[in-house]
């Protein structure tokens, strides 16, 4: 017997041959989808259903796949707007990042993993700021279980890089780390139908050591898992791991041998055509966060270029605190746009290779492109019901591809299922009692959190920012 079938919609399956059924159904067994085809068909096959949903015309495409977040950031959002990075780090997240308890991770998580469900994310890898305390993973894997999304947590870490700016108070010694690390991995690893991973984050080339990074990379392998790390985000990741390592940050991790289909390089904002070359010959995953990067003046990074040569690349929010957002649905907007202003060439990003990145690639990019990814019979039934008639700049739909990148909000996603398990449906999250009482929860752990950490940027405390009156005539 089938436990759902969900009949009568757009189905985009994002499938190898990339088919897009008009009239099509999806057939669900517990966690995994049995058939994807056309509606009439599977109506007929299938008459002996648990649940049967009427899609009414719906659009079904394959869940979002995150590839790079700072849960926690979420409640930073707006403390850090229009400043250079120095001060973007020592206004609010450094004194935030170390004044973080259990509860702030906890609830910064809700609130970005619940806005990241409006969007359509299914998968979500998290990559936790170093720190030296356990129980803060403890918090954002909470909020993961509790939600019921896939959730990678990526298990931040550096014990060096004091010299160019890092806060000591969230250094751990390479002992420590190996000792948490282990911790996240034996508790939490593959657990809840396999639905959480851990991986390993180590913050940067530059803020870790050779001798813990091969570390990490050893615990990483050890346990079939994925190592991630952001590279060439800015000249400065570069230089400083030159004078740290002697070479340029992508060239230092290939040297050390950390190179492989499971590691995922963030931002690679920076990368020439050598290294481009590398990420082909070793097959290393991108994690493309354009928000992030326009909203610090990062650069571009060369995605066209880097899917010539045959380079997996996905699509991360980044953190809140960077972006402002956990809004996949705004972001595959900005993925298109940007390329196209920055090459010149309408042709360079199509709706179409957006939705890839949003789906099968960044699938890819975590290792799990058997699983999840696409709509196909074996994958896991992880979905997204989209309604165009929840907001009216959808509205007339032709091209659903077209209509979810360049004029869908956040309000069109009404249903997501991760699992099999519908986790938000008409709009309203399954797996938290109230939304309404969580985010009050999250407002009151953000405000709580700048008292702590001294963090006056906000409300009387944050003065007109008039810096743009460089670039007027007065
Ligand atoms: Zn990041």
């Amino acid at each position: 017997m089938i436990s759902h079938l969900l009949k009568n919609g757009i189905i985009v399956t994002v499938n190898p041959d990339r088919e897009v059924f008009f009239k099509g159904a999806i057939a669900i067994k517990d966690d995994k989808i049995v058939e994807v085809g056309p509606s009439e068909e599977l109506e007929k096959k299938y008459t002996d259903c648990e649940k049967v949903t009427d899609l009414g015309g719906k659009v079904v495409f394959p869940g979002f796949v995150n590839t790079h977040n700072h849960l926690f950031q979420t409640l930073l959002r707006g403390l850090g707007d229009d400043m250079v990075l120095k001060d973007w780090l020592s206004t609010m997240t450094f004194p935030a990042a170390t004044n973080l308890t259990q509860d702030d991770c906890y609830h910064g998580a809700m609130l970005g993993l619940m806005e990241g469900i409006h969007s359509g994310i299914t998968t979500n890898l998290d990559y936790m700021y170093p720190h030296p305390r356990t129980d803060l993973d403890d918090g954002v894997i909470r909020a993961m279980r509790e939600l019921g999304i896939r959730g990678i947590f990526g298990r931040g870490c550096m014990d060096t890089g004091e010299k160019y700016g890092v806060h000591p108070g969230i250094m751990q010694t390479r002992e420590q780390i190996e000792k948490e690390v282990r911790y996240c991995f034996e508790k939490y690893h593959n657990c809840d139908n396999g639905r959480i991973k851990v991986w390993v984050a180590p913050a940067a080339m530059w803020s870790n050591t050779r001798e813990n990074l091969q570390n990490l990379w050893k615990i990483t392998n050890e346990y079939k898992s994925g190592f991630t790390v952001h590279i060439s985000e800015t000249e400065f990741d570069r230089d400083a791991a030159e004078d740290l390592h002697g070479k340029p940050d992508i060239d230092a991790m290939i040297d050390m041998g950390i190179c492989g289909p499971n590691v995922l390089m963030v931002h690679c904002v920076h990368l020439t055509d050598e290294d481009i070359k590398k990420c082909e010959k070793y097959d290393l995953k991108i994690s493309h966060n354009v928000c992030s990067n326009m909203y610090l003046s990062s650069g571009v990074c060369r995605i066209p270029d880097l899917l010539k040569a045959g380079v997996t690349c996905s699509l991360g929010v980044d953190g809140a605190a960077s972006n402002n957002a956990n809004d996949m649905v705004e972001l595959m907007k900005n993925t298109a746009l940007l390329q196209k202003v920055a090459t010149r060439d309408p042709l360079s990003m199509t709706a179409e290779k957006v939705v890839e990145m949003a789906t099968i690639d960044g699938a890819r990019a975590v290792g799990l492109e058997k699983e999840i990814g696409s709509l196909e019979a074996g994958k896991k039934a992880d979905l997204v019901v989209f309604d165009p008639y929840e907001c009216v700049k959808a509205v007339p739909l032709h091209n659903p591809c077209s209509t979810l990148v360049y004029s869908a909000s956040l309000k069109n996603i009404t249903d997501v299922m991760v699992d099999g398990r519908e986790i938000m449906k008409d709009g309203v999250i399954l797996t938290v009692k109230d939304e309404k009482a969580e985010l009050k929860a999250a407002q009151k752990a953000a405000e709580d959190l700048c008292v702590r950490g001294h963090i006056t940027n906000r409300m009387e405390g944050h003065k007109w920012n008039d810096s743009y009156r460089k670039y007027e005539k007065r």
